[in-house]
């Protein structure tokens, strides 16, 4: 269903014509910037309680169908819609079936559901749960994980929490999933935790030793913790990113796309936060790398890091490694047992945001940010729009996720193997 509504901007006057695609949440909150002086209208439409208007109000309009003249917006939550004039009868809705067709529609229309009715309720309650995990509060968090979740904490064992507090991740984030993606992250990290245990039990003990003994691996599963709860919370921008997985068009599309609820500034540390995150991954990539080819997780393929004027920058060790930029990271693993995923993380991206080398165009949606570092000068800019900006941050939080599954993996070595062939440290003295 649309409706057409027209605003007159606070600030300058001007008229703007919105067509709305109406989504099936009770609160749809919507943000655009005037195209003529470029201040901010948002409006909170709720399907029981009529309208809520900032920066602009609601008149009636001067003609319908609308002209092509006044400035026009489609609106969409669940679409990406498309800048430019009003056509008649190119709803956003129907723009989006045309580009994917039924059946993708029908995945996407259920993620979404699972999305509103599901996940987005309990956002509360899962940054409560995860938080206790990370403080191991041990009692709260097995009573909100059958009260909340309806999921039971088997034991005490830390295994047991594990598996119940992953089993809630995947089912709370299931909707920015890309599809299978978890399963197949799960069972390859697993058959890569087989051959460890099974290969290089030494070497491997060794390693965990490190990882374990320095915090190192809790640090960094904490560090993951911290930010399901804050992709969940950006939902409403990523609605709409989520319609690209189905969309194979839209990485050569020209025509720009937009966001019905935009603010780039909220999602700047996140972006760089989920990097940093990632960055510190690939020290665990690079350690099992280390032992699957060459039996110590220190030892780095001799002369990788050799420059063409006999400079050695190859790491002596992990420790070492986890000081590497994090764009030159993956050219010190060789061969890497792991694929990263394409734009999980873009090195040059996170550095302009990291130092604030970054404007933004609220009108147009289009990020231009400065990659290289130049003093003063802030010469050859790139641009993305905000809607690349999104899906950007969408695949670097799925590289995460990726990559937090050989975390989980991790642990559960930790518990199930190293913890039980250990003697017991309470054996009575002769
Ligand atoms: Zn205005």
């Amino acid at each position: 269903m649309n409706i057409n509504i027209t605003v007159e901007c606070d600030t300058c006057g001007e008229k703007t014509n919105c067509r709305i695609g109406i989504s099936n949440r009770e609160e749809q909150p919507f943000r655009f910037c005037c195209q003529t002086c470029g201040s901010p209208i948002d409006m909170i439409l709720r399907q029981s309680r009529g309208g809520e208007f900032h920066g602009a109000k609601q008149i009636q309009p001067d003609l319908y169908p609308f002209d092509d003249k006044t400035n026009f917006v489609d609106l969409s939550l669940d679409f990406p819609v498309a800048f430019g004039k009003y056509v008649m009868g190119k709803t956003p809705f129907m723009e989006a079936f045309r580009r994917i067709g039924h059946e993708a529609m029908g995945l996407h229309g259920s993620r979404l559901a699972y999305l509103t009715e599901e996940s987005a309720p309990k956002q509360r309650v899962f940054a409560l749960l995860l938080k206790l995990f990370r403080n191991e509060k041990w009692t709260p968090f097995k009573t909100s994980c059958k009260r909340n979740f309806n999921i039971e904490v088997k034991s005490d064992k830390p295994e047991d929490r594990a598996a119940a507090l992953y089993r809630i991740i995947t089912n709370v984030m299931m909707p920015f999933a890309y599809p299978n993606q978890d399963e197949e992250a799960s069972d390859y990290n697993g058959r890569i935790m087989q051959e460890l245990a099974g290969k290089h039990p030494g070497s491997l003990r060794a390693f965990m030793a490190e990882i374990m003994g320095s915090g190192f691996l809790k640090n960094l599963q904490n560090a993951c913790l911290e930010i399901y709860p804050k992709i969940l919370e950006a939902e409403l921008p990523l609605r709409p990113v989520l319609f690209l997985d189905f969309d194979q068009k839209f990485a050569n599309n020209p025509i720009p796309l937009r966001i019905s609820n935009e603010a780039f500034e909220s999602y700047k540390d996140l972006y760089k936060d989920i990097s940093e995150i990632v960055s510190r991954q690939l020290v665990l990539v690079a350690g099992i790398n280390n032992l699957l080819k060459r039996d110590n997780h220190n030892a780095f393929k001799s002369d990788i890091g050799m420059t063409k004027g006999g400079k050695d920058f190859t790491p002596k060790s992990l420790h070492d490694f986890a000081d590497v930029p994090f764009g030159k990271k993956l050219g010190f693993i060789d061969d890497s047992w792991f694929e990263p995923l394409k734009d999980g993380a873009d090195n040059q991206l996170r550095n302009a945001i990291a130092h604030v080398k970054t404007d933004y165009d609220e009108v147009n949606q289009v990020v231009t940010y400065y990659p290289r570092l130049e003093g003063m000068y802030q010469e050859k800019a790139e641009q993305i729009t905000f809607i690349q900006f999104m899906k950007r941050l969408l695949q670097t939080y799925r590289e995460m996720r990726r990559l937090n599954h050989l975390i989980k993996g991790l642990f559960y070595l930790q518990y199930l193997i190293i913890d039980r062939d250990k003697p017991a440290a309470s054996t009575p003295k002769a």
